[in-house]
């Protein structure tokens, strides 16, 4: 799915530099953070750091892309798998807890490859749920990618 459709589907307004943040994200094989981002377009002048800083909060916000902790407390972004329902649903009530929003991350403690593992969720026992309010959930798990297991 081409990042176009991917925000037409959502039901928002494809712009230049949405396409372009959105596309850099989706060729990546791993999550970028923002200097990441700016690098990879900074052969296309026309995006400066502001709009693409506003960019990629626009992409968070609408889901298409979500927010990973990496290393030093700097994010980054990730795709979001696409929801098919997006188009018909209402805005997500419960985006917090979500399909995007509680899945784990594979950090590569060696090149800081950043995978998302969409099988392995969190299972709250009710009564903490209704006790304490979750805004967001973040796990993460590391170790040595294959590539990099691969180099030793
Ligand atoms: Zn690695
Ligand atoms: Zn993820």
């Amino acid at each position: 799915m081409s990042a176009q459709e991917r925000i037409i589907i959502a039901g928002l307004r494809p712009t230049k530099a949405r396409l372009a943040v959105l596309n850099t994200i989706a060729d990546a094989d791993s999550a970028l953070s923002h200097p990441e981002i700016l690098e990879r377009l900074s052969t296309q002048k026309e995006f400066d750091r502001v709009t693409i800083y506003r960019v990629l909060d626009w992409l968070t916000e609408h889901d298409l892309v979500h927010k990973i902790s990496g290393e030093n407390r700097a994010w980054k972004f990730q795709l979001s798998q696409q929801k098919f329902t997006s188009a018909t649903a209402p805005k997500a009530t419960s985006a917090v807890l979500s399909n995007n929003h509680h899945h784990a991350h594979l950090h590569c403690k060696v090149c800081g490859k950043v995978t998302c593992v969409h099988e392995l969720e969190p299972h709250f026992p009710a009564p903490l749920l209704a006790q304490y309010q979750v805004t967001s959930i973040d796990i993460n798990i590391k170790g040595v990618c294959a590539d990099c297991a691969s180099l030793k």
